[in-house]
């Protein structure tokens, strides 16, 4: 059987092209019919809406916002909201693919979403960000149901937007419905352990592979993040936490670095402040780019800011052995051919990542059951799902000889389409 080659490409990929481009590498090793593999490349259904709100001195600005459902075979869809001023339908679409797949490969019965408004969160008051989340809702009120579509937070949201999406909602159709939203503040019926759920499941996924490449030695392990928010802050402080040295995190003004380690709790209260890494002082560390980062000297690095940061220009350069993606779609595919070629391991985001998706899904059940679990039961029942699912992806890729990611993705496609063949093509 020929292993389908790839022209490298000379322009500068969108994460949808990269999310297509993966999709066709694991698509030839999934034993299913081309017409109904050809299904699963279309996101289902689109929204885009272009709406007002008011800013806090009473002048209107126009704002737009997207909802994608990629697609529904294994249940309602999942996925998280996007507030980012360059956010495009393109991204949204590549996101709420990869939803599909992460969903799929952790076995979670829900399909892939995403959601985004072209807004800087930053730029926003607080009244405003309430104002505009309230707006984005209404707008989206078709496309979310606590039975169909279940809204998330990603980079620019946090538990305050969900609260604000839950309350438009049940303000909508007259009764109070928590479940449509997962990543809650707790005293909404949010999940314990939500807000660290993904930077967890990504320092689980670094543990699972440095143990399979014999590597296991955290206090001699060297850790760099990109991105301090939600995911790679609390991934920082649990490696930390666990004796990892972390020597070097960034935000979007910048990366701090000290080859003998950082203290994390000390810039996640600075960070938590308001702060940004930029204007953190202290003579022990250097300040490097977000660029200088990404090829430190360290045995783990982990993107967890956003897509295509390691491309074909960083690759070469990475002196990581091992790359954790806690971010969605961090690395190209033309950049993980060289990687592959240098040796060093890629644990693929739909794997690393998965972590808040699971305890989304946890949120939502007890949500639905009104019965709630302790810590201790959803920290359980998450390590246990990320291992298994790694298990699963390891055994793929020795089997076919492929890529982490690839092999991941067959798992996962592999899931969507006999799903799909079983329910057959309506009508
Ligand atoms: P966040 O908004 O909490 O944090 C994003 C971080 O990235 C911030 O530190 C920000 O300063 C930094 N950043 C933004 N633009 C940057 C740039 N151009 N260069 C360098 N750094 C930049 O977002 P988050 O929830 O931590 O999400 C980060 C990534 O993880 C995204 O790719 C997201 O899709 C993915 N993800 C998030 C979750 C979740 O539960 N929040 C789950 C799975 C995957």
């Amino acid at each position: 059987m020929a292993v389908p080659s790839y022209e490298a490409p000379t322009h500068q990929d969108t994460a949808y092209q990269t999310a297509l481009e993966q999709f066709d590498r694991a698509a030839y090793y999934v034993d299913a019919p081309a017409d109904y593999l050809e299904i699963l490349k279309y996101p289902a259904r689109e929204l885009t809406a272009n709406f007002p709100v008011r800013r806090d001195d009473g002048t209107i600005e126009m704002f737009t916002g997207y909802r994608v459902h990629h697609n529904i075979t294994l249940g309602p869809t999942k996925g998280g909201i996007r507030y980012a001023a360059d956010v495009t339908l393109d991204e949204v679409r590549a996101l709420a693919m990869w939803m599909t797949w992460k969903c799929a490969l952790v076995q979670l019965p829900f399909g892939g979403a995403k959601g985004g408004v072209v807004v800087d969160p930053k730029t926003l008051s607080l009244a405003e960000n309430e104002r505009l989340t309230r707006r984005y809702t209404a707008e989206m009120v078709k496309m979310f149901s606590e039975h169909a579509d279940i809204p998330a937070p990603d980079m620019g949201t946090n538990a305050q937007t969900m609260a604000w999406i839950m309350d438009t909602y049940s303000m909508n159709v007259g009764h109070s419905v928590p479940a449509i939203v997962t990543g809650k503040p707790l005293n909404l019926g949010g999940s314990e352990g939500r807000t660290e759920a993904t930077g967890r499941g990504v320092i689980i996924a670094m543990e699972e592979a440095l143990k399979r490449i014999d590597r296991y030695d955290p206090t001699n392990t060297k850790v760099v993040i990109q991105g301090f928010g939600n995911v790679g802050s609390h991934a920082a402080l649990i490696a930390s936490e666990l004796g990892y040295n972390v020597v070097a995190v960034s935000d979007i003004s910048g990366g701090v670095y000290n080859p003998n380690g950082l203290d994390i709790k000390k810039l996640f209260d600075f960070c938590f402040h308001g702060g940004q890494l930029k204007d953190y002082k202290d003579s022990s560390l250097d300040h490097v780019t977000n660029r200088e980062l990404l090829t430190l000297p360290c045995d783990v690095l982990a993107p967890s800011a956003l897509q295509s940061q390691v491309t074909p220009e960083v690759a070469p350069y990475v002196k990581a052995n091992l790359i954790v993606e806690g971010a969605n779609g961090p690395t190209t595919p033309d950049a993980d051919d060289i990687l592959n070629d240098r040796n060093i391991l890629v644990v693929p985001d739909i794997l690393a990542n998965a972590g808040g998706v699971i305890v989304s899904y946890f949120e939502w059940v007890q949500g639905l059951q009104s019965y709630f679990w302790d810590l201790d039961e959803i920290n359980r029942r998450l390590a246990r799902i990320m291992t298994k699912s790694y298990d699963n992806v390891q055994v793929i890729a020795e089997e076919n000889k492929i890529t982490l990611r690839t092999a991941a993705q067959v798992a996962a496609i592999s899931r969507v389409v006999k799903a799909l063949m079983t329910r057959g093509i309506y009508p």
